[in-house]
């Protein structure tokens, strides 16, 4: 490929950033023959992450990874907790195979199975960050921090929440568009059952997520809910030593932001640009409920590859449609009652209903394996007694 007459172009298309966004989106394109440069410095590398991957991620992946070969944890319980009434309530879910609901990895193996399946399919990984990105010569020039520049038509922009490409081409997130999420590995402790309670101040969650060797703990919050990461950290120990949850195993502290975006953000989002694409992460791709990205980073890969691909001669405008319509309509419906999931009276009623009610379980574990659409949640949940006051907690007003 020769752009405007300069030097001709060794790759097509460069994608920054090798978590499952950049590396599927990678193997996607190579697969379909595009020549592709892949810059990472991190792998082998672990991500602050529950490293929860869904039924939906890995069936998206399944066709094209040797998944029996991922160290993984097949979850089968939920334990839903609530520690001022010391109430717990399970939720069983089809776990002891990789095809069950969820499973969890440790990201230096998940990503590092993705990131070889797109090397073995032609993409070319440079082991350097991106330090700048010109728009130049109808193309673009990134530079790396190993003193060498790579020229190219088009760039993906999947580094993350933090996303250099999305600050040069479009615009960083603002405060009120992350949540800090933060805790600890728990090393040399497993199960087989996550743990998880909600909290009202600030709005969010506590999780256990069990890899094969250590146990991933955390909190998550607004960003801009006033409270520091290392007031959200004192509040996740001090949970493991009330629960009880890591007996005394070695603890080693992280802490990540993730995009968490409005109703209003997902009806506007910036994804695609002339010659430039957002995915995961950098997208602001995530559920503001759960906060599963894992499964729209290798979706919203997946449709980049495959807008590219297609010959479509707006390709911007036909990836910013297919998100808008198979990803950002229904997280900006999680968006909407995300408030009323937090407060405290719900929360309770959660507990009840979910140790009581087989119906509002198989909900609550399709939920987890994001099998349930925030669409479809409403006409499901009111067709039960329990389930329409749930429901009716969840939208009213505070
Ligand atoms: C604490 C925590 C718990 C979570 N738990 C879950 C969970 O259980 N399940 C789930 O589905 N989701 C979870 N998430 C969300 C999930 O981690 C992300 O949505 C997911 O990793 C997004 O993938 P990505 O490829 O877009 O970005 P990332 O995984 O962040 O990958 C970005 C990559 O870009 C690279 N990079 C960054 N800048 C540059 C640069 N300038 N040049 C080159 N490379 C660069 C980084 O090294 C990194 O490898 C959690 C997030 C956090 C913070």
């Amino acid at each position: 490929m020769v752009a405007d007459g300069h030097s001709p172009m060794k790759y097509d298309v460069a994608v920054v950033g090798a978590g499952p966004a950049g590396a599927w989106t990678a193997y996607v394109l190579a697969s379909r023959g595009a020549r592709v440069v892949l810059a990472d410095p991190s792998h082998p590398r672990e991500k602050p992450c529950g490293g929860g991957v869904t039924g939906r991620a890995l069936a998206l992946v399944r066709p094209s990874l040797a998944l029996d070969r991922l160290p993984a944890v097949s979850i089968r319980t939920a334990r839903f907790i609530d520690t001022p009434t010391a109430k717990t309530a399970r939720v069983p879910l089809d776990g002891g195979t990789l095809t069950g609901a969820l499973v969890v990895a440790s990201r230096t193996e998940f990503d590092g199975l993705l990131l070889a399946a797109a090397t073995r399919a032609g993409a070319v990984l440079v082991p350097a960050r991106v330090t700048n990105i010109e728009i130049e010569h109808g193309g673009f020039r990134l530079d790396t921090a190993d003193g060498k520049a790579q020229r190219v038509g088009w760039v993906i922009g999947a580094d993350g929440a933090n996303s250099l490409v999305r600050r040069r081409l479009a615009r960083p997130f603002r405060r009120d568009q992350l949540s800090i999420a933060t805790g600890f590995f728990a090393r040399g402790i497993s199960s087989d059952e996550i743990v998880l309670e909600l909290v009202g101040d600030p709005p969010g969650y506590l999780w256990s997520f069990p890899r094969p060797d250590h146990l991933a703990i955390g909190i998550c919050s607004a960003a801009d809910a006033g409270v520091t990461a290392g007031a959200l950290r004192a509040r996740v120990a001090e949970w493991i030593r009330v629960t009880g949850i890591a007996s005394g195993a070695p603890l080693e502290p992280y802490s990540w932001p993730i995009p968490s975006l409005s109703p209003r953000d997902f009806g506007t989002l910036e994804v695609a640009g002339h010659g430039w694409v957002l995915v995961g992460d950098a997208a602001g791709l995530v559920d503001p409920i759960t906060r599963e990205g894992i499964f729209f980073a290798l979706q919203s890969g997946a449709f980049a590859a495959e807008t590219l691909a297609s010959g479509c001669s707006r390709p911007e405008r036909c990836y910013r449609d297919r998100v808008q319509a198979q990803i950002a309509s229904d997280l900006a419906r999680a968006a909407r009652i995300k408030a009323g999931f937090f407060r405290r009276r719900f929360t309770r009623l959660l507990i009840d209903a979910v140790g009581k009610s087989p119906r509002i379980q198989a909900v609550m574990a399709d939920l987890i394996a994001g099998r349930q659409s925030y669409r479809g949640l409403k006409w499901r949940l009111a067709r039960t007694l329990e389930a329409g006051l749930l429901w009716r907690m969840m939208t009213e007003k505070p």
